[in-house]
This record gives structure tokens, sequence and C-alpha cells, in this order.
């Protein structure tokens, strides 16, 4: 194909965590080198990537360095600054694009893309002050939720406001910065939509997934989705096919919607890039959402989305570290469970340390798999004293 940036080919990931490292391997695997960019070393990507540039996003000297030394540049995490993107466009192109990152960067800009371009959201306003806070919630109405309008993710950055006598508190955690603030969704289920648009403007999604969040992190993706009519699935494909198409997206990206409990579909967020919602479809698909990304990238043809088998997702947390290191060999003795660690040497609390697929002749099957699985890789709790 003119134009495509062919396997032998380097490609440059900005940012360095578990989503460029899934993409460096899938890169690595279809013949490309990889080198990686962030402010970290030892990283997740940096560890399977041909290279590790550990400096500032905004020391553009070492940016431009990295440029010169890669055919294309894709990212791995949103929140890349417009000045290093610029400066690497200066000699190789940088997909998903600027619009695309622009725009879901910043919520309060993402939310109005979203609004202006007539797809459905969440009701939210602007808030940029105490009192704007007080004006903003006399025309939502509570229960309501106060996010940073910049650099929030996995829920970081939000606070529940349940009534007006909580709004100072909200106001105050967040710092002052700029807000938005939406109305609470009453949802049954959360679902999304991973998928790719190719240079040549083509698109392929994965289907609807479902999604179970815990503590604002994502848990569980049950692929595909068993509690959306076929109806509501084919509507979130091609509201997907349409955000990804107005930001004029290049590579994998992902539409966050909740489905509310009278049936509409609302977008929460779209997410530039691989997303943890699409890790089942490197067991489960018959191309994975990381060689997807690559091939958009690359200006290749995509691949088939095709889902293999029913799967099921769990993210194993670093939480699942307090006791010591959890018993891998437990896990695996579960038949159809595949164990993906990214390498992360500390586990925190929250902190995404590895995840969990499982493949089932049924999508229900398939979540309590990975479920059992993932709990079978604690010690059982301690024997009570026996009754008397
Ligand atoms: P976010 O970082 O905005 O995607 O939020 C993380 C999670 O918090 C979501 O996946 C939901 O589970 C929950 N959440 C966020 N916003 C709302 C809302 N407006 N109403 C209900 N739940 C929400």
């Amino acid at each position: 194909m003119k134009g495509s940036i062919l396997p032998g080919a380097t490609v440059g990931v900005l940012g360095s965590g578990q989503l460029g490292r899934m993409l460096a391997l899938a890169a690595r695997r279809m013949g490309y080198r990889v080198q990686t960019f962030s402010p970290n070393s030892g990283s997740p990507t940096g560890q399977v990537s041909d290279r590790e540039w550990a400096a500032d996003y905004e020391d553009l000297d070492a940016v431009r360095s990295f440029a010169r030394s890669v055919d294309v540049a894709t990212l791995e995490f949103e929140n890349i600054p417009a000045s290093a993107v610029e400066a690497i466009e200066e000699f190789v192109p940088v997909r998903p694009g600027k619009t695309a990152l622009r725009t879901t960067q910043h919520r309060l800009r993402e939310k109005t893309f979203l609004r202006n371009a007539g797809f459905p959201t969440v009701p939210f306003r602007a808030v940029r002050s105490r009192s704007e806070l007080d004006d903003a919630l006399r025309e939502i109405g509570v229960p309501a939720v106060l996010k940073t309008a910049g650099f929030g993710y996995d829920g970081k950055g939000q606070t529940r406001i349940g009534g007006p006598e909580e709004a100072t508190a909200a106001w105050d955690s967040l710092g002052g910065d700029e807000a938005v603030l939406e109305g609470w969704v009453d949802f049954q289920c959360e679902v999304s939509v991973v998928g790719a648009r190719g240079l040549d403007g083509g698109f392929a999604h994965y289907g609807v997934v479902e999604n179970t969040h815990r503590n604002h992190i994502l848990d569980l993706t049950v692929a595909p989705a068993q509690n959306v009519p076929p109806e509501t699935a084919r509507e979130a494909a091609e509201i997907s096919r349409g955000v990804f198409e107005e930001l004029g997206l290049v590579g994998t990206a992902c539409v966050e919607f909740f489905l509310t409990t009278d049936g509409r579909l609302l977008v929460n967020e779209v997410a530039p890039r691989p997303h943890n919602s699409g890790h089942w479809t490197i067991d489960a698909a018959a191309t994975s959402q990381f060689e997807q990304g690559l091939r958009a990238v690359c200006g290749l043809p995509l691949g088939s989305t095709e889902g293999l088998r029913p799967a099921a997702m769990a993210n194993l947390l670093g939480d699942l570290w307090a006791e010591g290191e959890p018993d891998w060999g437990a896990v695996l003795s579960h038949p159809g469970v595949s164990l993906h660690l990214y390498g992360k040497a500390e586990a925190r609390p929250g902190r995404k340390m590895g995840h969990l697929t499982a493949v089932a002749a049924t999508a229900n099957e398939a979540a309590r798999l990975a479920k059992d699985a993932r709990s079978s890789s604690q010690p059982p709790p301690e024997a009570g004293p026996l009754p008397s």
C-alpha cells in the first residue's frame, strides 16, 4: 500500500505503561522495531522495546532526538503535551492526530465536542468558580459528580455531590481547578466499543462489551455484552464510528457509554488509544486491538475483528499483592485462563498490575471463570477458632 510503514520500520510509542507494552509486543511480533518515550525508565513498555527514552515530555530536544529515530509515532496515554506532539510532527506523523488528542485530553472540551456534534452525553456544566458550582447544581440537580476538567482517569479527580451542603467540600477537594459538573446517571450497565479507524477512513469495531467498575476502576469486561439489545448494540457502534470520524482519528480507540435504566446510550468518555476493555481481544479475537492500532497507524489494512470465543477480562490490581505475590500456579490451573502481567515492580493499591482473560463456551461462563481464577490467586482466609 502506498505510504504504508512496513515491518522493519520503527514505531515510536509516547507513554510507557501496559498499553504501550502490549502494543510493543504486537509490533515486535509483526517485525517492527519499537522505541518508547516517557519520563520513566525500566517501564512496562521499555522492558519489551528496542530502546527506552527516559526524559520529560517538555524536554523538546530529547523529544526531537526520539522523533529522528522512529518512522511513525503513536501514543498509549492521551495526556501528552501538544508541544511534544508538534515537535515530533516536524519529523514523522503522529497518529491519532492532534485534534483527537486535544479534544480528549480535557473533559470539558470532550463533552462540548460531543454535544456540539450531536452525540448523546450526560448533562453537564462547566464550573470555574465556587459560585458557578452553585449555579450548576441548581441546573443539573443532585446527585451529581464534580470532575476536574483536565488530566483525570480511573475516577481520579472526581467527587460525588449528594446534596448542596456537600458542594464546598467537593470544590475544595479538586483544589479550585476548572471542573465539570455532571448529572449522576442511573445506569443499568456500562458498555464500551473498542474499534479502529484506518488511514483511509475505514472503520472496524469489536462489538459492544459490558464493563463493571469497582472504586471507579474497571474490574471486569464481558465480551460480548450480555444485556444489550441488538438495536442498542448497533446504535453504540454507529455512535462510535461517528465519534472516530468527527475526531479524524487514526488508530485504535474506545468510546465508553452508560446504558441508562430507560434504555438510552450516553457517551461517558472517549479514549484515543487502546483501552482496558479491549484487552480480551489479545486472546479471543482474530486481530488484537493492539495489532489493529498498529495496522491503522502504519497505514495497513485493518484486520478482522471477529470474536473467536466468548471472553471475559478481570483486572489484577495491586491490592492482590497485599499478602505477598499472588499464587499464579493456582490461577493457571484454570483451563481457558491466560495471565498477562505488566512488569511493574511496585504493587500499590488500585494500580493496574496485570489482567486475566478467560475464554469459555458462553460469556457468563467466561466471566465466572475469570473471577474464580482471580480469587484463587489469594491465600485462603485464615480458619477461625473451631466452635466449642
Ligand atoms: P470516568 O473517569 O469519568 O470514566 O469515571 C469512572 C467511573 O465512575 C465510571 O465508569 C462510572 O462507573 C462512574 N461515573 C462517572 N461519572 C458518572 C456519572 N455521571 N454518573 C454515574 N456514575 C459515574
